[in-house]
């Protein structure tokens, strides 16, 4: 018999789990499929002030003994969190579906995902962090370790409900920490499954606890509160600054992921079909909301036209619909007011003169939905479409006169998360990829190309902090004699 059948991955109303139970809150939501609005994906609970405090005295509590764990322990729990999710993949990728509207096959590329970095941060609390250094004195040792922090607050945005949550509570549990997660408030569901999978992997009561809620409230209490010795954030520059300003106001350490506006430079060199399907895939897939998503397609004028013709052609074919329809390529959009968002950027790009190659219409389908037509315009650097996330299907392309004015352009923004390039020439790669200014570059690939073991980051105004063990971590130095 498979787990599945013994244990419901997660029923509603989807609860907070503190000190290791289920608890109601303060107040209640319902959440509905994107798809199909009605359909209810579930009720679920949002915490008060008071409730987040209980969360984090019940952390800091289960700190101590958490801090003291052995390696091997920890990366037990963290093994059994991985294996279970990669077991339940499908009932995780149909529920991520449900409640963000990603098609099938990307919730299950994220479902895997996010039970992956599981598994590495387990094999990766096995490794040693101690770092001997020589001393200069005769007799002397010095020692060089990594001690755990305390509770960190862990905030996450809709996008990547799973995934990116997996890489923060997997790196926070690994190096000894205790966690209190406030998801985002339109992937409830997908924050209790994850929950119910970490409750039953062995941790003390305390170790992990997750709070729902608003992020003016519960985000901002965490971030505020006087036990939480290190905040850990993904979402838009906005609330990330604000995010900054509070946890700058009490030295609390931080570490932010923020927004992008990714620019993917085609060059007149370039296998222009896989260009064109890099673009494709860059620019749209996830519904068009990835912080890596190719929102700026840059490209250089003797290929320009036979691009836009090539992209508008592929675009014109891609069907959307229904998240778990068998052959949907675009799923819709994750809420009302991101889809909002879409519209007005359309309304917007077109009051300042770009031109609309195709998309940007809200479409009917059989289920009442939040569809979205992917739009294509051609505009200027200066239009606010190609200088402001949307975070939405929705790309520009941009003329470059040369390789020169197409870097010059990718870097003409205040963004600095991730940055492609197609070419055929080795120079001309090598170049961009030392001058552009972005913490992440492709090469003939899209800019969506992000592997799990290999460090994130970003730039400028899309990255504030360390992401590796300096930042879940506090060095100590120890001099030893004799
Ligand atoms: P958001 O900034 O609106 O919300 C992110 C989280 O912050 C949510 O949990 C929210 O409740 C919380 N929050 C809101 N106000 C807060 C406050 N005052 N104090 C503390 N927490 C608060 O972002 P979103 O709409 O959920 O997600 C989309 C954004 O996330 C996009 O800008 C996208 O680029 C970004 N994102 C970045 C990455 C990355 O790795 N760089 C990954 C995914 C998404």
């Amino acid at each position: 018999m498979n787990r599945d059948s013994l244990v419901p991955l997660v029923a509603s109303p989807f609860r907070h789990y503190i000190n290791g139970g289920w608890e109601t809150g303060a107040t209640a939501g319902v959440s509905f499929n994107p798809s199909d609005l009605d359909e209810p994906v579930g009720e679920y609970v949002r915490a008060d002030v008071r409730q987040t405090d209980t969360a984090i005295e019940a952390a800091h509590a289960a700190f101590r003994d958490w801090s003291l764990a052995s390696a091997q322990r920890r990366a037990d729990a963290l093994d059994a969190i991985g294996t279970e999710m990669l077991g339940r993949r499908d009932e995780l990728a149909r529920l991520l579906a449900r409640e963000i509207g990603k098609t099938l096959p990307e919730a299950q590329t994220e479902a895997t995902r996010a039970g992956q970095i599981f598994k590495l941060f387990a094999a990766e609390t096995l490794r040693a962090f101690a770092e001997p250094l020589a001393s200069a004195r005769a007799g002397v040792e010095i020692d060089v370790t990594r001690e755990p922090l305390g509770v960190v607050g862990i905030i996450t945005p809709w996008s990547a409900p799973l995934a990116i949550a997996a890489a923060k509570i997997g790196a926070a549990l690994a190096h000894g920490n205790c966690v209190v997660f406030k998801p985002a408030e339109s992937a409830p569901a997908c924050a209790a499954a994850l929950a119910s999978i970490i409750g039953r992997a062995g941790l003390p009561a305390g170790v992990f606890n997750l709070v729902m809620g608003s992020g003016r409230q519960v985000g901002a209490r965490i971030v505020a509160h006087p036990l939480v010795a290190a905040i850990s954030f993904s979402g838009s520059t906005d609330t990330g600054t604000r995010v900054l300003q509070a946890a700058a106001a009490r030295q609390v350490r931080v570490q932010l992921e923020m927004g992008g506006k990714n620019p993917f430079v085609v060059l007149a060199d370039a296998d222009l079909d896989g260009a064109v399907d890099a673009a494709l895939s860059g620019a749209y897939s996830s519904t068009g909301q990835r912080s890596t998503a190719a929102a700026r397609l840059i490209v250089e004028r003797a290929v320009f036209e036979p691009f836009v013709d090539a992209l508008r052609t592929k675009l014109a074919k891609l069907s959307v619909d229904h998240a778990l329809k068998h052959g949907t390529d675009i799923g819709p959009v994750a809420n009302a007011a991101q889809l909002e968002r879409n519209l007005d950027y359309v309304r917007i790009g077109q009051q300042e003169g770009a031109q609309l190659v195709r998309g940007g219409q809200q479409l009917e389908r059989a289920t009442r939905g939040y569809f979205f037509e992917p739009a294509l315009f051609i505009g200027e650097p200066e239009h606010r479409i190609a200088r402001e996330e949307i975070f939405g299907p929705l790309a520009v392309v941009l003329r470059a006169h040369d390789y020169d004015h197409a870097l010059h352009l990718a870097n003409d923004t205040a963004y600095g998360l991730c940055a492609g390039i197609c070419t055929r020439s080795l120079e001309r790669a090598r170049h961009f990829r030392r001058h552009v200014q972005s913490g992440l570059v492709t090469i003939n690939l899209p800019t969506t190309t992000v592997e799990h073991h290999a460090p994130g980051g970003g730039r400028k105004a899309s990255a504030y902090g360390a992401t590796d063990a300096a930042f879940w971590t506090a060095v100590k130095t120890a001099y030893v004699a004799g």
